[in-house]
């Protein structure tokens, strides 16, 4: 599968669009170009049970962030703080910065 093109990325603040953590915030932990998905601190979170091993002894219900669409989630904007949609900016050296559509402030430093 090819990888998808995602607007986000790790440390990236994003609000979530829809389902159960809909409206809530957080930072991006992981990102999985492949899938689509993306891991947000303390959203999504699922439980696991988890078996008694050498370092845990006690075994139980351990929680533990799941995979969110990528689609789902907006980027916050680190200086107007505001749910925003991206600009490509191209640099002269051929790369391309995220950008803020309301601000203009280039969210890749
Ligand atoms: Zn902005």
């Amino acid at each position: 599968m090819e990888a998808l093109k995602v607007h986000i990325k790790k440390n990236d603040s994003v609000l979530v669009l829809s389902g159960k953590d809909r409206g809530k915030r957080g930072r991006v932990l992981a990102v999985s170009p492949k899938k689509g998905t993306a891991l947000v601190e303390r959203l999504n979170l699922i439980k696991r049970h988890t078996r008694p091993n050498p370092r845990q002894k006690q075994g139980g219900i351990i929680e533990k962030e799941g995979p969110l669409s990528v689609s789902k989630l907006m980027l916050i904007c680190p200086r107007c703080d505001r749910p925003t949609r991206i600009r490509r900016q191209g640099l002269e050296n051929d790369k391309r910065v995220r950008a803020c559509r309301a601000c203009g402030e280039t969210v890749d430093k």
